[in-house]
């Protein structure tokens, strides 16, 4: 019987030229290295992840994707790279442990400009043929937003906006867990929280975070105004041991990080709970939160406008709001209350009386798209902060 190849519509990005750092912080072990005559597949980096490879014929190798833990979403990552001492075409198949495929593989020479690459799905398999060189090509479920990736961009925040970065304490296995503040004026009181990186393969959910801060932050006449009203908190990458080891989706102990904002096991979410308790004793207020992750489409989960948290309907104002400026983007509100779950808007919520939001974009909506909305959303938030809409009425 003649086997069907499905090949995938490659065309849903229109451009995926997203330019990421370089990656400084090296694998203190090599995970997994696998390689025939003048072949080396490695994972020497960070974020690197490739659980299992063999060697299955000429220049063709089996890669096995498994969790860190079960259950846990489906959300396989990969990163690792291939390389030959001389120009050699490399045969890739790759299968999930238990599980399908999510992300798209995407390849890289300089681990900044990633494109797409081309492969065939084959029952559980996806194949993908690779020209390897001595230059090493990347390969990854997404574009490789490392825990340095994270300093330097807020370094560059730094070069033009007043804010501060520092260290709120240790993740885990020891890594710093930053913050990133903008404190313009000594009498503003109200906090706009911003999280990231909860889940590690998530990066559409980073690709969104980084142009509504640097919006948030930025020159304009609206930011400025905004700045002089609200002091900002970013806490970008909280999951800096699950980005280094390429986690699925949970911290160095095993645990979703996402589902902790309840009971405050781990130390990552405990260091922002204690963080953001130590500020409203001190007399300021926490006045929304916003986490930044990713899923199959673009969505907004938010708290319903009959939870009983302050200005109800602020948050369908706001993407009401956007709905209007972007016609060509379909925004959608998902209002759902889970107290036990530990989310982190539900904490937000449950704990200072206020609104928050997960804001998710999907694995694979265009990356122009991504920072368009994120502009977008971060400029009439703003401008529906700043306004005098009455928030109590629909
Ligand atoms: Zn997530």
């Amino acid at each position: 019987m003649k086997k069907t190849l499905l090949i995938y519509p490659l065309l849903l990005f229109s451009s995926l030229l997203f330019s990421c750092g370089t990656f400084k912080e090296n694998k203190e072990t090599s995970r997994e290295t696998c390689g025939q005559g003048n072949v080396k597949i490695t994972t020497d980096f960070s974020t690197a992840r490739m659980d299992e490879c063999q060697n299955t014929g000429d220049n063709a190798y089996l890669i096995t994707l498994k969790p860190e833990g079960t259950p846990i979403n489906s959300s396989p990552w990969y990163a690792f790279k291939v390389q030959a001492t001389e120009p050699t075409f490399v045969t890739l198949t790759m299968k999930v442990q238990g599980d399908s495929h999510r992300y798209l593989p995407k390849v890289s020479t300089d681990g900044k400009v990633w494109q797409l690459q081309d492969y065939v799905i084959k029952g559980d398999r996806l194949v993908m043929n690779i020209k390897a060189s001595p230059k090493a090509v990347y390969i990854a479920g997404q574009e490789i937003i490392d825990n340095q990736y994270y300093v330097d961009w807020a370094k560059r925040l730094q070069q033009s906006s007043n804010v501060s970065h520092d260290i709120m304490g240790q993740s885990t296995q020891g890594r710093p867990l930053y913050k990133i503040e903008s404190r313009a004026n000594p009498q503003a009181k109200e906090w706009i929280v911003i999280l990231g990186r909860q889940h590690p393969p998530e990066i559409t959910g980073a690709l969104a975070l980084f142009p509504f801060v640097e919006t948030l932050l930025s020159t304009s006449e609206l930011a400025i105004n905004f700045r002089k009203k609200y002091n900002v908190l970013v806490i970008p990458n909280i999951n800096p041991d699950g980005v280094h080891a390429g986690n699925w989706r949970f911290n160095a102990n095993g645990l979703d990080l996402n589902r902790d904002w309840k009971n405050f096991t781990q130390i990552e979410t405990r260091l922002i709970n204690q963080y953001l308790e130590k500020l409203v004793l001190g007399g300021q207020k926490i006045k929304f939160a916003i986490d930044f992750h990713s899923t199959r489409r673009d969505i907004f989960y938010t708290m319903p406008s009959d939870y009983g948290v302050e200005s109800p309907y602020f948050v369908e104002h706001w993407l009401g709001a956007l709905d209007q400026h972007m016609p060509e983007f379909n925004v959608i509100q998902k209002p759902g209350n889970n107290p036990d779950l530990g989310v982190s808007k539900q904490y937000f919520s449950d704990k200072f009386d206020v609104h928050a939001i997960t804001y998710e974009m999907g694995d694979n909506t265009d990356r122009a798209d991504i920072n368009r909305i994120a502009v977008n959303a971060s400029n009439t938030l703003m401008d529906i902060l700043l306004s005098d809409i009455d928030h109590t009425k629909k």
